[in-house]
């Protein structure tokens, strides 16, 4: 293959234009910086899926700019007027309508209530189990008897109600260790939890499904209380 690696590299840049890369890119950095200020945002911890297109857009708008010799500054000045308008009209539409606003940003979904997975979570592709638990170890979780209610917010946190200590029933595990335990066969009585949506049963050895929801994998419920 006859690559040109001038072209690839260096293309039509000369010291001019280097400099006046430096200077572009000043410019459109400062611009998305005040945007962003105009825009209310406190930070970028907790962004909606609304916010990150407003971002991509922003990004690209201003990417352009900034070594593209033949892209001038106010176009993308007005792109950028034009997204800070469409971002108020559409968090002032989505504080008026509560309709809009789920459609913008989506809803919070009950993903635990009463210590076990609401059915039909898992169905939700957005909704996945691995980063779920991941979420709840950070949060020093064990095993979900020791949660009341959790509750996936639109922008991705998940927000945790707890049982107060004497109230912590037995609870599926959530640890790698115990949690990878998974039998189908019992071989003696215990108390277990169904590994797909956390209810527990108090079982005889042989095989048994789940009365909830009717899957056969258990691992053995735990009902410690959360140290904090
Ligand atoms: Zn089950």
């Amino acid at each position: 293959m006859d690559l040109d690696w001038n072209k690839l590299f260096i293309g039509d840049l000369d010291f001019s234009f280097a400099l006046e890369i430096i200077i572009r890119t000043l410019m459109m950095f400062s611009m998305v910086l005040l945007i962003l200020r105009l825009s209310g945002k406190k930070g970028v911890r907790q962004l909606s899926l609304f916010e990150v297109a407003i971002i991509i857009a922003l990004g690209s708008a201003a990417g352009d700019p900034m070594f593209s010799k033949d892209a001038a500054i106010v176009p993308s000045i007005i792109v950028f007027g034009s997204i800070i308008l469409l971002y108020r009209a559409i968090t002032y539409f989505a504080m008026k309508s509560e309709k809009f606003e789920n459609i913008i940003e989506g809803e919070p979904i009950y993903v635990i209530e009463d210590g076990k997975f609401v059915l039909g979570v898992h169905k939700d592709h957005t909704f996945a189990k691995d980063e779920f638990f991941s979420e709840m170890r950070q949060e020093s979780i064990e095993h979900l008897g020791q949660v009341k209610t959790a509750i996936l917010e639109t922008t991705g946190n998940i927000s945790f109600y707890y049982y107060q200590d004497d109230e912590v029933n037995f609870g599926l595990p959530i640890l790698p260790k115990p949690y990878k335990k998974k039998l189908y066969q019992l071989t003696e009585e215990n108390i277990y939890a169904c590994t797909y949506c956390g209810n527990t049963e108090k079982l005889q050895a042989g095989y048994h499904s789940c009365s909830r929801c009717d899957q056969k994998e258990w691992v053995i419920a735990i009902n410690n209380v959360r140290l904090t």
